[in-house]
């Protein structure tokens, strides 16, 4: 184990916890269960779509022959969606045909139906406007051509993408699968409701917290438990627990006071292990190894509003380069509404923000409460974490990165993830924040 009193830069530290991180192992997955994982194959069609020519409207398909209209043709059939396209048309014949349904040989124009006028009995219509050849008629192929490429890998795979999939006649896809994330709560003073407190003790309440960011990650989130701040217990806590999960994430116990329990952790139950302090506030605390089964620890700071950010900067990107992201989390930029005054102390301080649209449409934050790291209530409002460097801090109206809080509500108009940038989290700040980006293995 390597226990380091130093500030280590915030970068450094992820640089060094991604070194342990493996993306999990690919799985063929139904398409059912594929939303949210990343592709671990580039998929190329096998059929094209759409897989023949076909009519955009509902209307009449003719060959074009270029005469002007009206054009009266003898209707031979009818051509619905479903349909097999049947014989060739010759001159001077039309077929009545549905959005959808094949142009059969011959054909090669649709002539919307509005633009016509049939005889009642359907066998003859006029058209009041002769098409060119290719109107309204959807090519073979025109979306997707056979063994064209329709996706990468490393694609996290939204609705479109499944939607793209499935038309390529694809039931399952190569995906890394979700990886299952177990949260242990360490604290002798902690109780979970309803039991009623005793003299000394306090509400367990990062579990909750930090389950439900598992979750909001994308990961299956597994509840733990809490344990007393006994190293056997605590270790053997842990080791019931690796054996379940892919990552295992504790909260408190990790600083310096009497009975910290995670370097016991970590010395009898992991290799490649760090204690260290982190230059960044709050959150400083920080420890990490890797279990022999191959899962990845994460022991993070005990107060409240600690092990929030710590899980927005070491357990998020853990969590998502385990299910094989190759793209860190993106900042965005807002106006500071206020200032965001500080002192400089030689770390990155990172402050729950309330980022809102103004009325000229611009991102601009405001502080959400208090600074304190047990204040969790002044977190409430919050939907960012503003990343102020080290110095005086940002005056009022200067631009300020924040990085989104995992699952957190955005103004409906904003983007939190600007896709053209495409900033990597705290790339402008110093000694900030860079995404795990998996150099390992
Ligand atoms: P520690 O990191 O164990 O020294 O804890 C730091 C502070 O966070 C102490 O005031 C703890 O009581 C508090 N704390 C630790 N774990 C939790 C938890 N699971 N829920 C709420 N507060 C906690
Ligand atoms: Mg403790």
């Amino acid at each position: 184990m390597s226990l380091s009193s130093r500030l280590v830069p915030l970068a450094d530290a992820q640089r060094r916890l991604a070194a342990l991180v493996c993306p999990l192992a690919p799985l063929e997955v139904p398409l059912a269960e594929a939303a949210g994982l990343v592709l671990a194959e580039d998929v190329a069609a096998t059929e094209a779509v759409p897989p023949f020519a076909c009519s955009a409207m509902d209307g009449y398909g003719i060959a074009a022959t270029g005469e002007p209209a009206p054009l009266t043709l003898k209707v031979v059939r009818r051509i619905l969606a479903g349909d097999a396209p049947g014989e060739e048309i010759g001159p001077g014949e039309a077929v009545r045909i549905m959005t959808g349904a094949p142009l059969p040989p011959g054909a090669d124009a649709v002539c919307m139906i509005e633009d016509s006028d049939a005889a009642r009995d359907g066998t003859v219509v006029v058209l009041g406007h002769s098409p060119a050849p290719g109107e309204h008629v959807r090519h073979a192929g025109e979306d997707v051509a056979a063994d064209e490429v329709v996706l990468e890998r490393s694609t996290v795979l939204r609705a479109r993408h499944l939607g793209v999939l499935a038309s390529v006649g694809r039931s399952a896809v190569l995906a890394h699968r979700r990886p299952i994330v177990g949260v242990l709560s360490t604290g002798s003073e902690l109780v979970a409701a309803p039991a009623p407190l005793a003299p000394g003790q306090i509400r367990d309440s990062n579990r909750h917290a930090l389950l439900a960011l598992v979750a909001a990650a994308g990961a299956n989130a597994l509840d733990l438990g809490l344990v007393r701040d006994d190293e056997d217990l605590a270790v053997a806590a842990v080791r019931a627990g690796a054996e379940r999960c892919d990552l295992l994430v504790t909260s408190g116990g990790v600083s310096v006071g009497d009975k910290d329990v995670v370097k016991a952790i970590i010395d009898r139950c992991c290799r490649d292990a760090e204690v260290l302090q982190v230059a960044i506030k709050p959150a400083k605390p920080l420890a990490f190894g890797r279990f022999a089964g191959g899962g990845v620890l994460i022991g993070l700071p005990g107060n409240p509003v600690s092990s929030m950010v710590s899980f927005e900067l070491f357990v998020r990107p853990t969590i998502a380069a385990l299910g094989g992201e190759t793209s860190p989390p993106a900042t965005a930029r807002a106006i500071a509404a206020e200032a965001l005054s500080r002192s400089a102390d030689g770390k990155l301080h990172l402050v729950h923000v309330q980022v809102e649209v103004d009325g000229e449409g611009r991102l601009v934050a405001r502080r959400s409460g208090g600074r304190a790291s047990h204040l969790l209530a002044s977190t409430v409002a919050a939907n960012a974490l503003a990343l102020v460097a080290d110095g005086a801090g940002v005056p009022a109206g200067a631009m300020v990165p924040v990085l989104p809080l995992t699952g957190a509500a955005w103004p409906a108009s904003v983007r939190p993830f600007p896709v053209e940038q495409g900033e990597r989290v705290g790339h402008e700040v110093e000694d900030g924040l860079e995404g795990l980006d998996g150099t390992c293995c």
